[in-house]
């Protein structure tokens, strides 16, 4: 298995959240949610006679996904006629665009974090990026099939990259980024599940002799990003075993069966397609002027790694903290508002990345479901005034915390309620220390005697004696002084 180099192109299909589609006024709707054939109109149906117009917005949209993603934006744009029959593309062509993409010759940089190793970032040039329709959705029932044209026309754009990526961690990594960009970007939710974002990757893998790329394959129907990873890994393996034991990969179309947690072959290519692209001759040329091209760039909000670098400069946050607060559109924004509403910028990463991710995962809530739990950003930004301020420690803070997460309370309120409220007051810590310290006369010898380890254990249980409640650091500093006094 070794000296094989995975090779894999991505094919991303991002649905363009217009109000509505690409060549006519027809609304866009949920594809998921809404009734089957509510959203069509004579254009998206194809009929005769009819005649497409550009949806100006998807086009400004896809320009400026171009742009975030480093691409030139070529002066003259054309769209062409996809050839291909299938029962959920009602006129029998799809428009698309051929030889005079809207952009070109990009690039992303990623960051990439593979299991057990350091993070690196690695560059994919983005080949284009092109605007087309979506097709209709069939949906296989017994006896037949059935036709949803709801999809049919809604805005698509398709985002092609370099074959640069190396290895399924990468493949995930980029997804991962361009989904948070397009979410940035206000274009698309990032929804895999409901296939308003759709990521294929086009997997090969190289013979440390080969001179060329070897046939590839392309996995289509992955719903997650988790699942693209698994699917890429499993293909890498597969093809490097058929090479290995003297077989040959063969050009196909695969799938991932969800149940059964594999690939499984959906189609084997014989021939290359044969669309018979042509210029669309219903649609002018799209001049693209460089006005409008600076004009939707300075629309550009702050995208995801602008975000970060920002973090870190003005706040002082580490890497890891910046990024997984940059990545999910929806934890910037809570983090942000956090920020807003006063809370001190470190610590609030911190709270976030630590505590509440943790009790995020432990009930089984997505990054991006951040605003749908009962904490309010007001609400933790008070807990982390509370615990900067030292009106709370560090330990009471987290049961504080999982009450907030539970009932959705004020912490000032909680803290109230069940008496938690830290005590930096001298004289009581004063007096549970010395009560520790006369319970336990042989750890203090031992300790006195050189086991500096001990100094652990005593302070564990002044903290015990305190119900949890008192000032660590008045603690330490007491417990320090009241032991200096014993060696006389
Ligand atoms: P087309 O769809 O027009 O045939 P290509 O075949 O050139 O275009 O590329 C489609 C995608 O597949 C691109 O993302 C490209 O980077 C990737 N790709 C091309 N050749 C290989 C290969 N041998 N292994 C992996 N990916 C590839
Ligand atoms: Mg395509």
């Amino acid at each position: 298995m070794t000296g094989w180099k995975p090779v894999i192109g991505m094919e991303v299909h991002a649905e363009l959240e217009t109000h509505s589609k690409m060549f006519s006024a027809c609304p866009v709707v949920d594809s998921v949610t809404a009734p089957p054939n509510t959203a069509v109109d004579p254009v998206s149906l194809g009929l005769p006679g009819t005649l497409p117009v550009i949806n100006l917005q998807a086009v400004e949209y896809a320009m400026m996904v171009g742009l975030a993603l480093n691409c030139e934006i070529p002066p003259v744009n054309q769209f062409a006629r996809k050839s291909y029959f299938y029962p959920d593309l009602p006129k029998g062509y799809q428009i698309s665009q051929y030889d005079r993409p809207l952009c070109i010759n990009g690039w992303l940089d990623v960051e990439v974090t593979p299991e057990g190793g350091e993070p690196y970032t690695k560059r994919v040039r983005i080949r284009r990026a092109h605007l087309e329709e979506d097709t209709g959705k069939l949906t296989h029932v017994a006896g037949g099939s059935l036709v949803d044209y709801n999809r049919a026309g809604v805005p698509l754009l398709e985002i092609v990259t370099e074959p640069d990526i190396n290895s399924a961690a990468e493949a995930e990594a980029y997804a991962r980024t361009l989904r948070s960009i397009l979410q940035y970007l206000g274009v698309n939710s990032g929804d895999m599940s409901k296939g308003v974002l759709r990521v294929e990757p086009n997997i090969s893998v190289m013979h440390p002799d080969d001179a060329e790329f070897r046939t590839r394959t392309e996995v289509k129907n992955l719903n997650s990003l988790r699942v693209l990873f698994r699917a890429t890994e499993a293909e890498i393996e597969r093809q490097i075993g058929l090479y290995e034991s003297g077989g040959e990969v063969q050009q196909a179309t695969l799938g991932w069966d969800e149940n059964k947690n594999r690939l499984v072959v959906q189609r084997v290519k014989e021939r290359a397609d044969e669309y018979r692209y042509f210029p669309e001759p219903d649609l002018p040329i799209l001049e693209i002027s460089r006005a409008w091209v600076a004009e939707v760039s300075a629309k550009l909000p702050e995208l995801p790694e602008a975000k970060r670098a920002r973090f870190m400069d003005e706040l002082g946050l580490n890497a890891y903290d910046a990024r997984v607060l940059v990545m999910e559109q929806a934890v910037a924004h809570f983090y942000e508002a956090v920020l807003a509403a006063g809370a001190n910028g470190k610590s609030a990463a911190n709270w976030i990345t630590g505590s509440l991710f943790s009790l995020m995962n432990a009930n089984g809530f997505n990054r991006e479901d951040i605003e749908k739990s009962k904490i309010t950003a007001q609400q933790f930004a008070e807990l982390v005034k509370l615990v900067d301020g030292g009106a709370l420690n560090k330990g009471t803070a987290a049961t504080v915390l999982n009450t907030m997460w539970e009932t959705g309370a004020d912490p000032a309120r909680i803290v109230e309620e069940q008496g938690l409220a830290q005590v930096s007051d001298t004289g009581a810590i004063a007096e549970a220390v010395a009560r520790v310290l006369a319970e336990n006369e042989s750890v203090v010898q031992d300790y006195l005697g050189g086991k500096e380890k001990l100094f652990g254990a005593l302070m564990g249980q002044v903290m015990r004696a305190m119900a949890g409640k008192g000032d660590p650091q008045v603690i330490k500093q007491t417990l320090t002084d009241l032991l200096e006094a014993r060696r006389g």
